[in-house]
């Protein structure tokens, strides 16, 4: 199997997406404030500031995938409020957990897929939600369901996270259609359509970064 991802493209995607959660708070903060409580862009910005701080931090690099990716989860869970930081802490945590992770540092496309789904099904285990209920999980599952396809059809890299892309834009845009089922958006049953899920686009961006990541190293 072609080692598609190495552990410091991992990193190098992580802070990227640290940088990325910098530029777009204002608009977490202001989609939050359509349908919630206005806090998904700071709870993000501390979470990732502080998943930064630690990736920056020399002393203690991740001497693994699995060891990365559980670092992200125990900062982000410790560190943010809010519905936001367990449910991505779960995403990370579950992926760290991906079977034969272990003691690797390059993941294969299809390993990448397999932590993905590991992670979409955390979150899901975590918050309980369906597709559909207008969450992160309106993205994270199209994206990961796209990403599979493409591992096992066989594709490079960038051409398999560009199929994820598109797959999670469209699951991204559907949230503004939707009726939201779960967290406080819920509370405003009917009046939650015509907005745009706040997590929804938090988790959009894992994708673009991911795939500005790999472009990059391209
Ligand atoms: P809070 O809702 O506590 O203020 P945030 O504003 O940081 O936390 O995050 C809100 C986002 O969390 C929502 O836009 C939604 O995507 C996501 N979310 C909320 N509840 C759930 C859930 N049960 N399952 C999955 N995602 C959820
Ligand atoms: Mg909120």
């Amino acid at each position: 199997m072609r080692p598609d991802m190495t552990l410091a493209q991992l990193r190098a995607w992580l802070l990227r997406y640290a940088d990325c959660i910098d530029e777009i708070a204002d608009q977490l903060t202001e989609l939050d404030a359509a349908i919630g409580d206005a806090d998904h862009g700071a709870n993000m910005v501390r979470g990732m500031s502080k998943v930064r701080m630690h990736l920056l931090d020399a002393s203690e690099p991740a001497e693994d995938v699995a060891a990365l990716f559980r670092t992200v989860a125990m900062t982000l869970i410790s560190s943010v409020g809010g519905a936001a930081g367990p449910l991505y802490g779960s995403f990370f945590l579950r992926a760290a957990q991906t079977p034969a992770l272990a003691g690797c540092t390059v993941v294969s496309t299809q390993q990448l897929a397999a932590m993905c789904r590991a992670g979409a099904e955390g979150v899901q285990n975590r918050g309980k939600a369906a597709l559909g209920e207008k969450t992160m999980l309106d993205v994270l599952f199209p994206a990961v369901d796209a990403l599979e396809r493409a591992a096992t059809a066989g594709l490079d890299l960038p051409d398999a996270l560009a199929a994820t892309l598109e797959a999670a834009r469209t699951g991204l845009h559907a949230t503004i259609a939707m009726e939201a089922r779960k967290g406080r958006a819920s509370y405003l049953g009917p009046r939650s359509i015509g907005h745009q899920d706040p997590g929804a686009t938090s988790s959009y961006h894992l994708f673009t970064t991911l795939a500005a990541t790999i472009n990059a190293a391209a």
